[in-house]
């Protein structure tokens, strides 16, 4: 049994994978698909998936950010086996391996100043010649180490890159085999003058402790790996595989960023703007991952099922954001996959989804729940087919459930201001209405056909004009299923204040 934050971690074999957020902000779309690929690959191949924070840099690591984190993943449903670890915690475990780094000779004490290293630097700089550390003190003799040691000097610990012509090289699950040269890697520093222990370093030491076996991780770490080899070498523990996903970029070819691209990258704003949790998980999953015949609607099975590291492309991804645009606020794409699921979902569970996001805004309606249930479940059968987010039903939807709603000015004024008749006409047909004992689709249709036909105009216009007076649009389902839907008092009421609707 192995201690990790004073838990047992289990010693079952097998596939260990970990997804390791800084705590800085909050959990955005390229994060969340990390964890997504992650969870997959752990849950493909029955493995652990571990959450670990990696909080080592404390001034920018906010409590509030690991709470985004997570709730953020258990809201996409992402459940993690192990942890939350905090790599803070660990940082006896980071002191430790850099001791063992200097008592192997892997690692070095460096007594350079921050002035000398400038001066070196700015040199190396007018000489129009790559820096890179010039292992000064690489060489000093144990004495002098312990001379200097005792005046005091501050020091940092460098890693002890091998000499020579050799090169570290390991074959990346998806971007193949990578190489780097000794000569072109600086003898790096692990632990800063202050004693604290650098991010390289916890990075590495962690997932040897958690017995990571594949490091699923964003393209930025592709720079770290071959430094991140050597401490694993260093150490003599035993190299994970590592698969480095592509970059998610904008239309404008931007990496996607919370600092560029700000709240529409939050899956939190997804979540606030009526996604659905799973539907995001099938959007990110395609961000950069496909299978060979190019499906993209999966359930949670077919998806472990489908997964595997190969589908993972090196092409970098594009995210269609697209900033200003009311209706596709964001990838048209992912608002094509929510909608897919909002339209084939079992209905209970739409309604529960749609409950809570009303509940949310202070307008449920107990009665829903109650006498009104199997109205409330056929309403949102016959409308969900055109509606892209949960949100949609408080908004588009709105004329469906509530007394309150808004008439869109598009539809206002086409089909409704453009025709000044409706004004005498609607109320009429709003007494006819009153009188139909029997209220359903072939009555509704009968009075308005008959109505039509009375006054001569084309019951297109008639049609067009109930419709906006009662749902407040210009478009929706069959109207006589919508008149059915809204009932016949509401409809009533609301053909007979068409009047109002003129006076602006
Ligand atoms: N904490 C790193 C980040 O948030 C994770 C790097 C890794 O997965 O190795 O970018």
């Amino acid at each position: 049994m192995n201690e990790r934050n004073g838990k047992e971690v289990s010693d079952k074999k097998g596939v260990r994978v970990r997804f390791a957020p800084s705590p800085t902000g909050y959990l955005h779309i390229g994060g969340a698909r990390t964890a997504i690929y992650n969870w997959l690959f752990a849950r493909k191949h029955q493995g652990t998936f571990i959450l670990r924070i990696e909080d080592t840099d404390l001034d920018r690591s906010t409590d509030e950010s690991i709470q985004g984190i997570i709730d953020g993943l258990a809201w996409l449903g992402l459940d993690w086996d192990e942890g939350p670890y905090f790599q803070s915690k660990n940082a006896e475990a980071h002191r430790e391996a850099a001791q063992r780094l200097l008592e192997t000779g892997h690692a070095y004490k460096c007594f350079c100043t921050k002035e000398e290293l400038d001066q070196k630097r700015e040199e190396a700089r007018k000489a129009k010649k790559p820096y890179q550390y010039d292992r000064t003190c690489r060489d000093l003799s144990p004495e002098e180490v312990a001379a200097r040691e005792a005046q005091g000097l501050p020091y940092v610990i460098r890693f002890k890159v091998p000499d020579g012509e050799g090169s570290v090289s390991f074959r990346d699950a998806v971007y193949g085999n990578m190489e780097k040269r000794f000569k072109d890697i600086e003898d790096f520093v692990i632990v800063r003058s202050s004693g604290a222990p650098l991010y390289l370093l916890c990075n590495a030491v962690d997932d040897i402790k958690d017995r990571i076996t594949h490091v699923i991780r964003g393209q930025d770490g592709l720079a770290n790996t071959p430094r991140q080899i050597l401490i694993y070498k260093a150490l003599g523990a035993e190299l994970p595989v590592f698969a480095h996903m592509p970059l998610t970029l904008d239309l404008q070819k931007r990496k996607i960023s919370k600092r560029t691209h700000g709240e529409v990258v939050a899956v939190q704003f997804y979540r606030e703007r009526g996604f659905l949790p799973w539907a995001l998980v099938n959007f990110l999953v395609l961000l950069g991952w496909h299978t060979s015949d190019d499906r993209e609607i999966f359930s949670r099975d077919e998806l472990i099922e489908a997964f595997s590291l190969d589908g993972i492309s090196r092409a970098n991804s594009i995210f269609n954001y697209r900033p200003g645009d009311q209706k596709f606020f964001t990838d048209p794409k992912a608002l094509s996959i929510n909608a897919h699921y909002l339209r084939t979902m079992p209905i209970e569970e739409l309604a529960a989804h749609v409950r809570e996001d009303f509940t949310g805004q202070g307008l449920w309606d107990p009665s829903f729940d109650a006498d009104k249930r199997e109205w409330f479940l056929r309403t949102l059968d016959l409308i969900r087919s055109r509606y892209h987010t949960i949100r949609d039903f408080a908004e588009l939807g709105r004329a469906y459930f509530f007394e309150e709603f808004p008439y869109e000015p598009k539809a206002l004024k086409k089909n409704i201001l453009k025709h000044p008749d409706l004004k005498t006409w609607l109320p009429e047909l709003a007494d006819r209405f009153d009188g139909v004992e029997s209220w359903n689709l072939e009555t509704t249709e009968e009075v308005v056909r008959a109505f039509a036909g009375e006054i001569g105009v084309k019951a297109g216009i008639i049609i067009n004009g109930i419709r906006t007076a009662v749902t407040g649009q210009a478009v929706g389902p069959g109207l006589f299923d919508v008149l059915v839907a809204i009932g016949k008092k509401r409809v009533v009421d609301r053909l007979k204040r068409v009047p109002d609707l003129y006076v602006s």
